[in-house]
């Protein structure tokens, strides 16, 4: 339709790395080559525009993913920023969920570190075609070939040179360009915005050439056309070239790899034509697949704005000053400010106030959006992270996303009491944002209590109260969020019966419970027909059983990895009450819990210690005191890389520990891995009064 925008201009991405790769300073020059800034912003004088967040400026370090827009050779590219800090894995993800594609950025010095290898494995996952882009060629130590061979031996995909540097490290003069057989050089003067395409240096020419036939070589797997013509030695054009790579690439086959050196200004406009060139267009990828809001039939939404109304609602962002800005992924149809879309989770119809298409901090108001756009909306009301939004009249679901659980607590409480209610209210926004950040009440003492994924996660999120509301608190000492499970399988039963007057209550239940992995929470299916227990008795021994596992019976921390069946029971025809069911089953739970051998469970991180030798011993050692598991030691570069899995609880402080150990030359990095049974002896003294004693 003439007037429509064209959706396969569109290049919806993200760039994704470990930290300090340089992410913020690309996006920087991205912004600056692409016009959008007109001076470039330098991260180490937190003038970036990209890390809009007074804190992320002081820390240096990318928070929340702003989603900016800018436009390259007559497409319109999407950059979602991506945060590097595995405290926020959360935020990767769920980036990664509405990109089409992703620039995964190396330092040429640091290589493949671990945290990039979760980021590309996460991609893995959500199937997310990629191009590299290894920076930092000038600095000290800067090894190309070497980061490509890592990336050959960790990952599974095909990484493949496009570009070979001239020189590296303080020789590092330019970029051959293996597509155009072009040597590269930048203008100084004009912040690289000027270059010069020449003929390859003598020197180089052979090294070029051979690594263009190895790279012909390999693309001719994904194109017919290219292959033939290379059997018959016939002439290989360039676009033959770009057609092969852009398959491989879109098929999560094979990705193309650039260098470059971003504080430099060298090498960004290739990648943005590289960007163009390969990344997928939304139309370019399978259709986005949902349910039906009865869960009965599956339904596809093709990338065409005459498809019914699918978007996904991935962050919500508060602002002090213009409220709940909700950012949204457009997977099909077309809609225009003032209509409504529906929210089949809230059931909730949701008014399209304002729609914004972003840049950082700076913002225009446009008058639709459609299949493929990446959008601010202003105006919806009870939308959460994660919330399909729909015609009302074609209700989808789109698949939900799946948030980790906190790891980690503390108590907070207000410096000045009376600022009890306006905390309470400030961490309640806070947690509509970020689904792994959660506020309770501890029914006890009272006190209320934060939890997330680690601690620097907590910090910040004590740190944005502080600045953007003006809340000051006292922040408890960190806690290990604890769980619960079952080792055996057993079956229990339980009864609620009362007879008062003339309408008691009855419910009866006979239940299997059994153990599965943690990470699941937990499996509920019924093997009896509906003459034992009517079905509509049936959800609310589900719900029972959901209530009696928020409290465990060890120490009341919440149960986990339980498959529960329910296998028998009775009903009254005068007496029985969904309340009965549902205290019936409860009751059926916590009698199994206490049978089924149960555990403490804590969280264990994946620890990662990059030191010089010499203080490995040292390293290792305080490891094993710390009840950490060493899984492997390799050298890398002339130091040694130890990674192992340690409990969380045993990690707090750690940085300040490694400086110690190492003399201050020791880094280290943490991830959360999996929940695993907290030891006896521990588990014993630490829950003496408990059923144990
Ligand atoms: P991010 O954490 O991935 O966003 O990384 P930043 O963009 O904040 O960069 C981290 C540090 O590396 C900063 O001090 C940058 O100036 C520096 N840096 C970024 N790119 C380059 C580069 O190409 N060469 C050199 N030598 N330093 C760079
Ligand atoms: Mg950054």
């Amino acid at each position: 339709m003439s007037g429509r925008k064209d959706i396969g201009k569109i290049r919806n991405i993200g760039i994704m790395a470990h930290i300090d790769a340089g992410k913020t300073t690309t996006t920087e020059r991205i912004l600056f080559y692409t016009g959008k800034t007109h001076r470039i912003g330098e991260v180490d004088d937190g003038a970036a525009t990209m890390d809009w967040m007074d804190q992320e400026k002081e820390r240096g370090i990318t928070i929340t993913s702003a989603a900016t827009t800018c436009y390259w050779s007559n497409h319109e590219i999407n950059i979602i920023d991506t945060p590097g800090h595995v405290d926020f894995t959360i935020e990767v993800e769920r980036s990664l969920r509405v990109l089409d594609g992703a620039v995964a950025l190396f330092c040429a010095v640091g290589a493949v570190e671990p945290q990039s290898e979760t980021v590309w494995f996460q991609a893995d996952k959500y199937r997310v075609p990629r191009i590299a882009y290894i920076n930092k060629l000038d600095r000290l130590g800067a090894d190309y070939y070497g980061t490509i061979k890592q990336m050959n031996e960790k990952f599974v995909t095909k990484c493949r040179p496009i570009q070979i540097p001239d020189g590296e490290g303080e020789f590092f003069g330019g970029v051959i360009d293996l597509i155009d057989m072009k040597y590269r050089t930048y203008d100084d003067e004009s912040l690289g915005a000027k270059f010069t395409d020449k003929a390859i240096p003598d020197k180089l020419v052979e090294k070029a050439g051979q690594a263009r036939e190895e790279l012909l070589d390999t693309i001719s797997d994904f194109d017919d056309e290219l292959m033939e013509k290379l059997l018959q030695e016939k002439p290989v054009e360039k676009i033959d070239i770009l057609r092969a790579i852009r398959r491989g690439v879109i098929d999560c086959n094979f990705v193309p790899v650039l260098c470059g050196s971003s504080l430099r200004n060298i090498g960004i406009q290739h990648l943005l034509d590289y960007i163009v060139a390969f990344l997928p267009a939304p139309g370019d990828l399978p259709p986005v697949e949902g349910q039906s809001p009865d869960g009965r039939k599956t339904l596809v939404r093709k990338a065409d704005p005459d498809e019914p109304v699918t978007a996904l609602a991935f962050k919500i962002a508060t602002d002090p000053h213009a409220g709940k800005l909700c950012y949204v992924r457009f997977y099909a149809g077309e809609i225009k400010q003032g209509a409504y879309m529906l929210n089949p989770s809230s059931g909730i119809k949701e008014r399209v106030g304002r729609i914004l298409r972003l840049h950082s901090n700076k913002r225009t108001d446009v008058k639709s959006a459609t299949a493929g756009d990446i959008v601010g909306i202003i105006g919806f009301r009870k939308t959460s992270t994660g919330d399909t939004l729909c015609d009302p009249k074609k209700p989808i679901q789109l698949k939900l996303m799946q948030f980790p659980e906190p790891v980690i607590s503390v108590a907070i409480e207000p410096k000045t009491q009376s600022d009890l209610e306006k905390m309470t209210d400030v961490l309640g926004r806070l947690a509509d944002e970020d689904p792994t950040f959660q506020v309770k009440v501890n029914e006890d003492t009272g006190q209320l209590i934060i939890s997330g994924m680690g601690e620097l996660h907590l910090d910040v999120v004590v740190n944005r109260m502080i600045r953007e509301f003006n809340l000051r608190a006292n922040v408890g000492k960190p806690q290990v969020a604890y769980k619960e499970t079952i080792t055996q399988s057993v079956e229990t039963e339980g009864k609620f019966i009362r007879k008062t007057g003339d309408k008691g209550q009855y419910g009866h239940v006979k239940i299997r419970v059994e153990p599965i992995e943690s990470n699941i929470l937990m499996e509920f299916q019924s093997s009896i027909n509906g003459s034992i227990i009517p079905r509509e008795y049936i959800n609310f021994v589900e719900k029972g059983i959901r209530q009696s596992m928020t409290n465990g019976v060890i120490a009341g921390y919440p149960l986990t990895g339980l498959r529960v069946t329910l296998t028998g029971g009775s009903y009254n025809e005068i007496d029985s009450t969904e309340l009965a069911y549902e205290i019936a089953a409860s009751m059926a739970l916590e009698d199994a819990a206490k049978k089924a051998k149960p555990v403490v469970l804590e969280p264990v991180m994946k620890v990662e210690v990059v030191c010089p030798e010499t203080f490995m011993g040292n390293v290792v050692g305080d490891i094993n005191l710390r009840r950490g598991k060493i899984s492997g030691m390799i050298p890398r570069n002339n130091l040694q890389v130890i990674t192992a899995v340690v409990p969380l609880a045993e990690m707090f402080g750690y940085a300040t520990a490694l400086r110690n150990l190492t003399q201050g030359r020791g880094i280290y990095t943490m991830q959360y891995s999996r929940y695993a049974p907290l030891p006896d002896e521990i588990s014993s003294k630490m829950f003496s009064n408990s059923m144990f004693a």
